[in-house]
């Protein structure tokens, strides 16, 4: 529904523009003398103007010379780099129905950092995050596209509130029927309490229905067999790390067989994971079209802890304290471990960043997301997508290379690049003016001069004042 609404205001601009080819166009905003970056080449094109009427961008112009056009608002935009708003596929909206209005309040924090789409990967306050996704799409509230899986698919018992558990293939069947119903843009599965006969099922027959199904992989399958059923993208990196092991399934043999506990069998993949092997493994998730999520900023705070406990963050002062305390599950967890485990941790998370050649290599997308939200300690919404390009680069991916991760293969992922991914008539009015160059420098991200959501006009005064606003919200 919503992309023939979208396809639909895009026909409806061209329209008029053809309508209006020998009167002057009316424009809503006109943002002259940019550079545009082409977020495909990586090519700048200096001294562009970019004229918006309602949320689309209605026309690129060479001449900024007002003769064949009025605009009712001009913004000079020389020296600023325009790129699309930035994609967040993988965050959550969670915490309890106590914590609704606090969870509310990131919609703003997300646009304030210039993320203007995020992917729900679900929690346990569905219902409310399908609210805010058709009031923001209605333009009533201010807030990033939201994507949402609705509630993910788990088996009976699962550790996480929220998911719908089933049983068997008939309840499976009639989980699907619900987020058919609720119009889920994907299907999330998790593997905490689904047998692996009823996972592969899962992913298998929500392919079948034609939804993208996104997943934890259970420890006894192999990423290879469920992208051959239709699984689209694997969240997290560590499942690419197992992936990579030629020992795999020997390895998953003796732990099934119980001759080998979850700990050592990690570290056996780990040890033996070959750069070559892998390389072909991710070749073959790319044939079958299945993407990664990496969400290795996550892995880098909890891998860190020791040296950053975050305590003293600015960034907290934008979080409600019911969301803060929802942060301590996963501090305790690891301030338990010893040196060794400290040590090992660190080890294992610079290895995941190591693999971000391999996966490029192999030609499969990364897709960038955070994993922000809730429960994951001191990811901060909207702040961390920038956090994560960074590492991106850090890993081996250019600029350009970071930058598509998120304007380019999240609106990839749901097949919507006629209206996302870059800057041309057509294309929905998100957009952001850097103060420099985010080919030269992916922190020019975060560097945000102003912002265009839906059309809609933030100077940097006011997306200071969002965060003024934000902070006082959460009372601290
Ligand atoms: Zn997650």
């Amino acid at each position: 529904m919503k992309y023939t609404t979208y396809l639909l205001s895009g026909l409806f601009v061209s329209f008029l523009i053809s309508c209006n080819s020998r009167k002057k166009v009316n424009y809503d905003l006109v943002i002259q003398y940019a550079t545009i970056v082409d977020t495909y080449s990586g090519n700048l094109k200096e001294n562009q103007s970019i004229a918006i009427i309602a949320d689309s961008i209605a026309n690129i112009m060479d001449d900024a010379s007002a003769k064949t056009w009025t605009t009712k608002k001009k913004i000079d935009g020389r020296g600023k780099f325009v790129i699309p708003g930035l994609w967040d596929m993988h965050v959550h909206f969670g915490g309890g129905d106590t914590l609704i209005s606090e969870n509310k309040n990131l919609l703003p924090l997300y646009i304030a950092n210039g993320v203007t789409t995020v992917r729900d990967c679900s929690a346990d306050i569905s219902p409310s995050v399908f609210e805010w996704k058709a009031e923001i799409e209605k333009g009533v509230l201010l807030g990033p596209n939201i994507f949402s899986s609705g509630p993910k698919i788990e088996g009976i018992n699962s550790i996480w509130p929220g998911d719908q558990e089933v049983a068997d293939e008939t309840e499976l069947e009639l989980a699907l029927d619900s987020l058919e119903k609720v119009r889920a843009d994907f299907v999330k599965i998790t593997d905490n309490a689904l047998s692996p006969e009823l996972f592969e099922t899962a992913v298998k027959k929500a392919h079948q229905r034609g939804f993208k199904v996104s997943a934890h992989i259970p420890f006894s399958l192999k990423a290879t067999d469920l992208a051959k059923h239709g699984m689209s993208t694997v969240e997290h990196m560590s499942y690419l790390l197992k992936a990579g092991s030629p020992e795999e399934t020997s390895i998953i043999k003796k732990v099934v067989a119980k001759e080998l506990d979850y700990a050592s069998a990690n570290r056996e993949l780990y040890d033996s994971f070959d750069d070559q092997y892998a390389l072909s493994v991710y070749e073959e998730l790319k044939n079958n079209k299945t993407a990664v999520v990496p969400t290795l900023i996550g892995n880098r705070i909890i891998s860190y802890l020791d040296k950053d406990d975050h305590k003293g963050d600015e960034q907290l002062k934008y979080l409600g304290k019911g969301l803060i305390k929802t942060y301590d599950w996963r501090v305790q967890r690891a301030n338990k471990a010893n040196e060794k485990e400290i040590e090992e941790r660190k080890k294992r998370y610079n290895k995941l960043v190591s693999l971000i050649p391999i996966i490029k290599s192999s030609g499969m997308d990364i897709i960038a997301g955070t994993d922000a939200g809730f429960l994951n300690s001191y990811i901060y919404p909207g702040f961390a997508l920038h956090e994560e390009l960074k590492i991106y680069v850090d890993g081996g991916l250019s600029p350009l290379e970071a930058l598509q991760t998120s304007v380019i293969n999240g609106p990839k992922f749901f097949g919507i690049l006629d209206r996302y991914g870059s800057i041309a008539p057509g294309k929905q009015a998100d957009l952001l003016l850097l103060n420099s160059n985010p080919i030269m420098n992916i922190e020019a991200t975060s560097d945000i001069f102003m912002l265009v959501r839906q059309g809609n006009l933030f100077s940097r005064q006011e997306l200071d004042d969002l965060l003024i606003d934000l902070k006082k919200n959460a009372g601290h």
